[in-house]
């Protein structure tokens, strides 16, 4: 680069660092984020994973509840559960897995699991030392009316203070985008499936 550009790439950087250090200065704030991952790209589960095992690295008690069962079984749901049994790490997790009638769609069955999954989750919600909370596909409960969405955005709002709570799947209510503290969006440029390429066991689940 000649000693211009790299005069000016300079004179930018330092630009770009002041208006960051100012915005870490004012970012004084100290309590947990409720963050939702929506949209209808690839990435919203293994996001929220992602930061399970980042918030897991540090030694936080974490859960993850998962409000669908794939087809398949998930290898994130092998590992967690091997995990749960060993006494270094700090997960709980519940999945939807038994009397999920998903291909069925016998709606009382259906809404019942939801029922009762989150009501065996909700002792978290009132337990401080539980860090971090993943719901996954949380988002199709309410699209079914098998979870009410005024009931879970209460339970929310009366967290602990410094809980953070990750919520995914498509369509995510407006009341939660509000409430929200981080919401990214997933826009779908591209995906292997509608190429024909065939999914697969550790990419897709
Ligand atoms: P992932 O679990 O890979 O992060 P996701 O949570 O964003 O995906 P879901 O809507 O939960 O997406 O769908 C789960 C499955 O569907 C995954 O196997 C994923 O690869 C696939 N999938 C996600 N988005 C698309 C898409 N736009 N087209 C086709 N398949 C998709
Ligand atoms: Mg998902």
């Amino acid at each position: 680069m000649s000693t211009d550009k790299v005069k000016r790439h300079n004179e930018r950087m330092k630009r770009h660092k002041k208006v960051v250090d100012e915005k870490i200065e004012k970012a004084t704030i100290e309590q947990g984020v409720l963050i939702v991952i929506t949209g209808n790209g690839k990435g919203k589960t293994t996001s929220a994973l992602g930061t399970l095992l980042r918030s897991l690295g540090h030694g936080h008690q974490c859960a993850l509840v998962q409000y669908i069962k794939g087809q398949w079984d998930c290898g994130e749901t092998a590992f967690f559960k091997n995990k749960e049994t060993s006494k270094d790490t700090q997960l709980v997790t519940y999945t939807m897995d038994t009397g999920f009638t998903w291909n069925t769609q016998d709606f009382e069955k259906d809404k019942q699991a939801a029922q009762d999954i989150w009501k065996q989750s909700l002792p978290l919600f009132s337990n401080p030392n539980c860090n971090l909370i993943v719901l996954d596909e949380i988002t199709y409960m309410f699209k079914y009316k098998y979870l009410d969405i005024d009931d879970v955005i209460s339970v929310l709002k009366n967290r602990p203070k410094h809980q953070n709570v990750i919520i995914t799947g498509r369509g995510a209510p407006q009341e939660l985008i509000d409430l929200a503290d981080t919401v990214s969006e997933i826009r779908p440029i591209k995906h292997a499936f509608n190429e024909g390429i065939k999914a697969q066991e550790g990419i897709e689940w």
